[in-house]
């Protein structure tokens, strides 16, 4: 399997920039600054078909060409390095193994667009994370391949990280925005779009740590070489990060399209101590989640589609037979109720809503209109909330209750989870011990 984006992170230095220029590293900027124009770039980047990284799967060459056409300066260039959502740490591997990758992903793309200043949005929670990459920044500026005279080209571009305060809602890419210039980190109303008006009203270029990884390969060798790789709709690898209940969690660089069953079983291992699959959410918590026998779906974003749930961030949960489906919706919604950033009624007030119903379902309490109450209130916040937050969190809890209905039906009607073993790890945590 080739690997673009985990390919030296072995040497325990791989995030010092000498160890990635032995390895190959800045090629990919030096040949396009000197050998491709602006446009060049955007036409290959649109060629590879190379995809956000980041949940949404939009072509990141249209989003470069948006951005590109419009003729207001200066243009940013931000990275989305808030990677909140639970069940992902694959963007963490790359910043602090491989760094410069995403650097000279950044610088490229400021080629490409012409812009002179970019930013990277680190989550709060990576506070260890802001060090490694403010010295690859002074490392990278250090050998010009950053400032005001990038490689001799008279080339200009310069990058800081800028360090959000711990919201989910900002790793959505308005919001983001907003934090960055010092506001509130709410969302905005799209349209206008950030490739026309983003961050101080002019045109910005919001991708993943991930999408930016991928520049220098497809810059290096060509669109054509990067497309060979994963599927037609979906180009290139991905990196995958698996947590729950599997032998050997970790985060996997592999194709796009490879099935669900091969990373389950073939590089984590298998389900651990022996129990069966229960189900997988594909994509991190905002996914719906899909059941065993779906175990062959491609993980690509069209697969995932017509299976009912989304590629997501890649962070693939999976989870045996031990726990409890109730349980885990009733903690996602905790999850999405404290991070609903309260602008709009329908996420700030269902999501309560959704939690205090599941709640009263795990403590037994609740009765068959509850569940028929719980649906009605997903529906009413589903396709009516200002941003995709309240929206995952209605759909997920949809999906869950309709592939899992006869567990909810069970807690409703038996006072009492159907995870009955004592033994079993999530069927009989109190919510104290999941804190
Ligand atoms: Fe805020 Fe939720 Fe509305 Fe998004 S959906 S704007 S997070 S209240």
């Amino acid at each position: 399997m080739k690997n673009i984006i985990l390919k030296n992170i072995e040497n325990p230095n791989s995030h010092r920039i000498e160890e990635y220029i032995k390895a190959g590293g800045y090629f990919a900027l030096e040949h396009a600054v000197n050998e491709m124009t602006p446009r060049d770039i955007i036409d290959d980047i649109k060629k590879s078909g190379l995809r956000g990284r980041g949940g949404a799967g939009f072509s990141t060459g249209m989003k470069w060409q948006f951005a590109s056409l419009d003729p207001k300066f200066p243009k940013y260039i931000v990275c989305n390095a808030d990677e909140g959502e639970p069940g992902t740490f694959k963007d963490r591997v790359i910043l602090e193994k491989n760094p410069h990758q995403l650097i000279e992903g950044m610088v490229i793309t400021a080629y490409a667009l012409q812009s002179v200043r970019g930013y990277i949005y680190l989550r709060a929670e990576y506070p260890h994370v802001e060090k490694i990459l403010n010295d690859a920044i002074q490392e990278a500026y250090a050998k010009g391949f950053l400032g005001n005279d990038i490689m001799s080209r008279h080339f200009r571009f310069n990058l800081s990280v800028h360090r959000g305060a711990g919201a989910y809602i900002c790793g959505e890419e308005t919001a983001l925005i907003n934090s960055l210039e010092g506001r509130r980190g709410d969302p905005r109303v799209k349209p206008p779009f950030p490739v026309n008006s983003g961050a101080w009203s002019k045109p910005t270029i919001v991708n993943n740590v991930e999408t930016y990884a991928n520049i220098p390969y497809i810059v290096e060798t060509s669109p054509k070489a990067y497309s060979f790789l994963g599927t037609r709709d979906a180009p290139g690898t991905k990196l995958f990060c698996v947590s729950g209940a599997v032998k050997n969690p970790g985060v996997f660089e592999l194709q796009l399209g490879t099935p669900l069953r091969e990373i389950i079983y073939d590089h984590c291992g298998g389900i651990r101590n022996g129990r069966a699959l229960k189900g997988i959410i594909p994509g991190g918590l905002s996914t719906s989640i899909l059941t065993p026998d779906m175990i062959d779906c491609p993980m690509d974003f069209a697969n995932l589609a017509r299976h009912g749930s989304m590629l997501g961030s890649g962070a693939v949960i999976v989870l045996d037979d031990t726990m409890c489906i109730v349980k885990i919706y009733e903690r996602a919604m905790r999850f999405f109720e404290h991070e609903s950033c309260g602008k709009c009624t329908p996420c700030r007030e269902g999501t309560g809503w959704m939690r205090t119903i599941l709640r009263r379902i795990e403590d037994g309490m609740a009765d068959m209109e509850d569940l028929a109450t719980l649906e009605d209130v997903a529906h009413n916040v589903a396709g009516k909330t200002f941003c995709p937050l309240g929206e995952g969190a209605a759909q997920v809890l949809l999906s869950a209750m309709k592939r899992y209905r006869g567990e909810f039906e069970y807690h409703v009607k038996y006072k009492k989870c159907e995870v009955t073993d004592p033994s079993l790890r999530w069927g009989h945590m109190s919510m104290d011990e999941l804190d």
